[in-house]
């Protein structure tokens, strides 16, 4: 039986949506960019299927979702909406790997050479390319995923292993993406979307071909996010309401 959203709830996340629509305008308005420039992925992690179908009939069509085995049964229930595109923007486990690879249009989240080699093999098998971003830890928060940009040793080794990870023949690797601190003040992680940024440009220049997007930006700091280049902004709360 179907989940029922109240319609309450359905006119909650229409609004949500209808706001962050329009901030991501004024974001592009203010930096000079066209707002068709930047994707806006709706994170319906811990989010009913209903929810997803209102937002789908809001009119998003592109969902992330941060654990595989959450996101194969939405998808499954969620099956009959068209011109859906599921992204996955959460730490893949490497013994997961195979089943990443197919269901998902894009995976933002390769933060490693080991988990990079996986996907591909599993590709290749699988006769096709999985379209992905390479994961960067900006900030150097032992917490956080992705290839290590903030120790000065570190970089360029990084750096060699995402050209080498491009070149993969089951990866089309198509841009970067990163993940912010938790911050009260947005303007305070600016640097950390400049230097996604710019680490952007040095790749292209060395490898070029594979570094068109940019995933940067959640609920609390997409407008910052989007002034520094961002292409996809990867937004939950703002239009789903806090997490339960
Ligand atoms: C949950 C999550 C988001 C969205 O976070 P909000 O703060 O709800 O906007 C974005 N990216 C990733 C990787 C996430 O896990």
């Amino acid at each position: 039986m179907r989940e029922m959203v109240a319609a309450h709830d359905k006119r909650q996340i229409a609004s949500g949506l209808e706001q962050v629509r329009r901030r991501i305008g004024q974001a592009c308005t203010r930096c000079g960019r066209a707002p068709e420039q930047v994707r806006l992925v709706a994170v319906t992690k811990g989010r009913s299927p209903e929810a997803v179908r209102a937002a789908y009939q809001a009119g998003v069509r592109d969902f992330g979702e941060n654990r595989v085995e959450e996101a194969l049964p939405k998808m499954e229930a969620l099956r009959d909406l068209d011109d859906v595109r599921w992204h996955m923007i959460g730490h893949v486990q490497s013994r997961k790997a195979p089943s990443a690879v197919g269901p998902f249009a894009l995976v933002h989240s390769v933060d490693r050479t080991k988990l990079a080699a996986r996907l591909d093999r599993a590709a290749v098998e699988a006769h096709l390319r999985l379209r992905c971003l390479l994961e960067c830890n900006v900030s150097g928060e032992a917490s956080k995923e992705g290839w290590d940009l903030a120790h000065a040793q570190g970089q360029p080794s990084a750096m060699d292993e995402m050209v080498e990870v491009a070149h993969l023949p089951g990866l089309e690797v198509v841009g970067l993406m990163t993940m912010a601190p938790l911050a009260a003040d947005p303007e305070t992680v600016r640097p950390v979307f400049r230097r996604l940024a710019d680490l952007r440009r040095h790749l292209e220049a060395r490898s070029p071909g594979s570094w068109a997007e940019l995933s940067m930006g959640m609920t609390d700091d997409f407008e910052v996010a989007i002034e520094e280049g961002a292409t996809m902004v990867r937004i939950g709360r703002a239009i789903f309401g806090e997490r339960g």
